[in-house]
């Protein structure tokens, strides 16, 4: 089903005269490929969390150098924007994105490149990314002099929850430019695969938080008081009904409670209980009625349980929406790479997030995902202890954000003599 979705969409955007005037990029030599490896090695071994990406910034302000690329440190906080190609004001104008943080995980893999910061590991594959923009920057300074304008390499912090784009957008990271592409690494296809798809891809990513509180009391004596922990079962439980009586079933969404704190002893009834969880959406008409079934149903406690509530809601991320055309030079561009057969698209969205989805809210663009099955024996999910990917992954990325940023260079410079020469 999948594919065959994918392969529609595919063979729809494919026969066009667009790739036949693609320029290319070399493809990565044995001692870029091997210098990635490096790069993503020592970022693994060195992990740093959401906005503490301050040796890792260091480092990648120091591989820029060594390739002679300008860039601009501290934006967003640690974010880094640097440039390839012409600094003329007209000139067209693509970024492409990596992020750079780490998780608050305890590393498993008993890799020999394993973290060495206790507590905080690389396990979303953002240290592949930065490798892998690094390696595109090589590829298009190469090009440098035959580049139809520019490229803006944004090497962004603390994607993971605490939506780094935004602050890289506020301090102009992307004026310039008129579109922008990234990748993610993907464990769930093979290694070689490039997927793409138009339109919406990720969920809005929201979160609550839930307060019950009550006088507590002996645990032998419910009559005297009222009792959190009985009212938090059956809020947990009617929210589930949420999903499945009250949204569209056309519409995807989910609501899942992550934690639950409360009570002190077996024989205390709790005074105080909370609820912690997410609200994954994908349209604003059903996050919107998700939000107002939350609350009144919380609400509806007070009634039941003689209790009182606190509800909080905490907006998280939009959802990436791949523009049309950005999704078709990334097709084309996948497809000179890996071949027609290795495209793949994704018509059923994740209900994940991805900040991403701010820059997408600014110019259009597309976030792919590089296959990178491992063939090995870590073959564990993303966010897990023992995750790894397979490094053949970077190479592949490599060559197609430096291909991206090319093909859609020499498209916009098209429209711009069309516009000029009223074509
Ligand atoms: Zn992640
Ligand atoms: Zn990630």
């Amino acid at each position: 089903m999948q594919c065959r979705m994918g392969q529609a969409w595919y063979a729809q955007t494919y026969n066009t005269p667009w790739n036949l005037r693609m320029n290319t990029v070399p493809k990565p030599n044995e001692q870029l490929i091997i210098r990635m490896r490096d790069i993503r090695r020592h970022l693994h071994r060195h992990p740093e969390l959401a906005f503490a990406e301050f040796a890792t910034a260091r480092f990648i302000a120091e591989q820029l150098k060594k390739m002679d690329i300008p860039c601009r440190e501290q934006v967003g906080r640690t974010g880094i924007v640097a440039g390839i190609g012409s600094s003329a004001p007209d000139a067209p104008c693509v970024a492409l994105r990596a992020d750079m943080d780490a998780l608050p995980i305890t590393e498993r893999t008993g890799l020999p490149f394993a973290s060495e910061t206790p507590g905080v590991m690389h396990a979303c594959g953002h240290d592949g990314h930065v490798a892998m923009l690094l390696g595109a920057a090589a590829l298009l300074k190469e090009k440098e002099g035959e580049l139809p304008g520019r490229v803006l390499l944004i090497f962004q912090p603390a994607e993971e929850g605490d939506g780094g784009a935004q602050g890289m957008i506020d301090e102009g990271a992307i004026d310039t430019a008129s579109m922008i592409f990234a990748g993610h690494i993907d464990r769930l296809y093979e290694l070689g695969e490039i997927v793409v798809q138009p339109g919406l891809i990720s969920a809005f990513t929201d979160e609550f938080s839930i307060e019950i509180r009550g006088p507590g009391g002996h645990g032998a004596k419910p009559q005297e008081t009222s009792d959190c922990i009985v009212a938090a079962g059956q809020l947990i439980t009617s929210l589930q009904g949420i999903v499945a009586r009250e949204t569209h079933p056309c519409s995807p969404a989910v609501i899942t409670v992550g934690t639950i704190h409360g009570g002190t002893a077996a024989n205390v009834i709790a005074s105080e209980v909370v609820l912690t969880g997410t609200l994954r959406t994908t349209s604003p008409e059903t996050r919107a009625a998700c939000l107002d079934s939350l609350k009144r149903m919380t609400l509806a406690m007070e009634q039941l349980h003689r209790v009182t509530t606190a509800f909080t809601f905490v907006a998280g991320y939009p959802p990436v929406i791949n523009d049309p055309v950005a999704a078709r030079i990334a097709t084309e561009v996948a497809a000179a790479i890996v071949g027609q057969d290795k495209v793949k698209g994704q018509p059923l969205p994740s209900l994940g997030g991805e900040d991403f989805s701010f820059f997408l809210q600014r110019i259009p663009g597309c976030l792919v995902r590089f296959g990178a099955k491992h063939t090995k024996l870590h073959d564990a999910p993303a966010h897990s202890p023992r995750f790894d990917f397979d490094e053949g992954v970077l190479a592949t990325g490599a060559r197609f954000l430096a291909q991206a940023a090319l093909h859609a260079l020499a498209r916009l410079e098209e429209r711009r003599d069309r516009a000029r020469y009223k074509m």
